[in-house]
C-alpha cells in the first residue's frame, strides 16, 4: 500500500499528474471529438439513443478504508458507476473524473489509473475530462452511456406476479467488510468482491425489453428491492432459502442466522429485476449465454411491502434499514 499521506514522495505538478495518468485513460472512441485537454470535451450522442448520466463519489473514511489499495480504488470507482449503467441497461461510453488528493504521489497514481483505465477499456469507456484539486483523498466519477428511449430499465416497471431476481451471489462484500473491520483477513475471494466488483453491463444490455423494472444493489438487497418496489407500487415477497450464497457467506449464515448481513451490508454490485412470467425463458438463456448466475428469489406481490420469509417460515425483520449517509445514528464508518 502506498499512503498518499506519507513522507519522501516526490509530488508532481498538476498538468504532468493529468498529462502522464489521464490523457489516454481507457478506449479510445470515435465519438469523442475532443477529449482531455481542452475546457470541456467535445462528445458526438449517436443518432436514435438517449444520454444516460451518473455519478459517484467515494470518499475516505466513508467508502473505503484509508489505506485502500489504490489500483483497487481506481476499479472500484468506476465499477460502481458502470454498476448504474447496467441496472439501466445503457452501454457505457464516456467518464469525467473529480480526483481530490491530499499529495500528488506518482506511485499511488499510477495504481489508482492502472485500475480506473483498466476497467474502462474493458468496458470500451474513455475518459475525457475531469478536475483535480487537492484536499482530503476522494473520487468523483461521472459516467455516460447510451440506450435507445424505450430500451431503458426503470425502477418502476414492476407489476404483480413478476417474478424476482438477482445476479450472481450476495453478501460477500459484507462479510469481507466484516472480516476487515475486525481486524481479520478475508479470503481472496471475498475481498476481490468487496474491493473489485464485477460491474454486470452485459447483463443489463441483455434484460432491454426482458426485465419489467430493474436496480443495482449497493445498499444491501433489502433496501435496493425496497426501492424499485416502491417506484413501481407495489409489494414482493422474497423466500430468503432461495437467495443465491457463496459457501463462505453459506457457512457463515449457517453459524450465526445473521440474515441483516446478506441483506443489508451493501456493496454486491449485482443487480435485482423483476420479470413477466411470459419472458422468464429468456432469463435462463441470458443467464446460459453470459456464464452470470440469475436467482429467482421471489415474486411481485399486492401491497407496498418487501415480506422476507426466513427458511424456519417466520418473517425476516431488518435489524437496520439500507445504509443511509445521514441517518441520524451514522458516524464516518467505513463502508461503501
Ligand atoms: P480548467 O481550469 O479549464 O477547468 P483544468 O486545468 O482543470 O481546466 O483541466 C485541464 C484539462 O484536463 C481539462 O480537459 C480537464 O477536463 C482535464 N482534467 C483535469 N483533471 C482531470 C482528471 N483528474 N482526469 C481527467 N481529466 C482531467
Ligand atoms: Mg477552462
Amino acid at each position: 500500500m502506498t499512503n498518499p499521506a506519507a513522507g519522501r514522495i516526490m509530488p508532481v505538478s498538476e498538468f504532468s499528474l493529468i498529462r502522464d495518468f489521464f490523457s489516454h485513460c481507457g478506449a479510445e472512441r470515435a465519438d469523442v471529438l475532443l477529449g482531455v485537454g481542452d475546457d470541456a470535451a467535445l462528445l458526438r450522442v449517436p443518432s436514435g439513443q438517449m444520454l444516460v448520466a451518473t455519478l459517484d463519489t467515494l470518499v475516505s473514511g466513508v467508502h473505503f478504508l484509508p489505506n485502500v489499495d489504490p489500483e483497487a480504488l481506481g476499479h472500484k470507482a468506476m465499477a460502481v458507476n458502470l454498476s448504474d449503467l447496467a441496472a439501466m441497461g445503457a452501454e457505457p461510453a464516456w467518464a469525467s473524473l473529480a480526483l481530490t488528493l491530499p499529495v500528488a504521489d506518482p506511485d499511488w497514481l499510477r495504481a489508482f489509473s492502472r485500475g480506473l483505465c483498466g476497467l474502462a477499456s474493458r468496458f470500451g469507456v474513455q475518459l475525457v475530462g475531469g478536475d483535480t484539486t487537492r484536499g482530503p483523498l476522494s473520487v468523483s466519477l461521472q459516467l455516460q452511456g447510451f440506450v435507445p428511449p424505450e430500451a431503458a430499465l426503470r425502477r418502476s416497471g414492476a407489476h404483480l406476479g413478476d417474478g424476482v431476481y438477482v445476479t450472481a451471489t450476495l453478501g460477500d462484500a459484507g462479510l469481507a467488510l466484516r472480516g476487515l473491520l475486525r481486524g481479520e483477513a478475508p479470503e481472496p475471494g471475498l475481498r476481490g468482491r468487496l474491493e473489485r466488483p464485477e460491474p454486470r453491463v452485459a447483463v443489463g444490455l441483455g434484460l432491454r425489453g426482458v426485465a419489467s423494472a430493474a436496480i443495482d444493489i449497493s445498499d444491501g438487497l433489502a433496501a435496493d428491492l425496497g426501492h424499485l418496489l416502491g417506484a413501481s407500487g407495489v409489494g414482493a415477497e422474497v423466500a430468503l432459502r432461495d437467495l443465491p450464497l457463496s459457501p463462505p457467506v453459506a457457512a457463515y449464515l449457517e453459524q450465526t442466522g445473521d440474515w441483516d448481513l446478506v441483506l443489508g451490508s451493501g456493496d454486491d454490485y449485482e443487480l435485482c429485476f423483476t420479470v413477466p412470467t411470459e419472458r422468464v425463458a429468456a432469463v435462463e438463456a441470458l443467464s446460459l449465454s453470459l456464464g452470470v448466475a440469475m436467482t429467482r428469489i421471489g415474486q411481485v406481490v399486492a401491497g407496498a411491502a418487501l415480506r422476507c420469509i426466513a427458511p424456519e417460515g417466520n418473517l425476516w425483520q431488518p435489524k437496520a434499514a439500507g445504509y443511509d449517509h445521514f441517518a441520524p445514528e451514522r458516524g464516518a464508518d467505513a463502508r461503501g
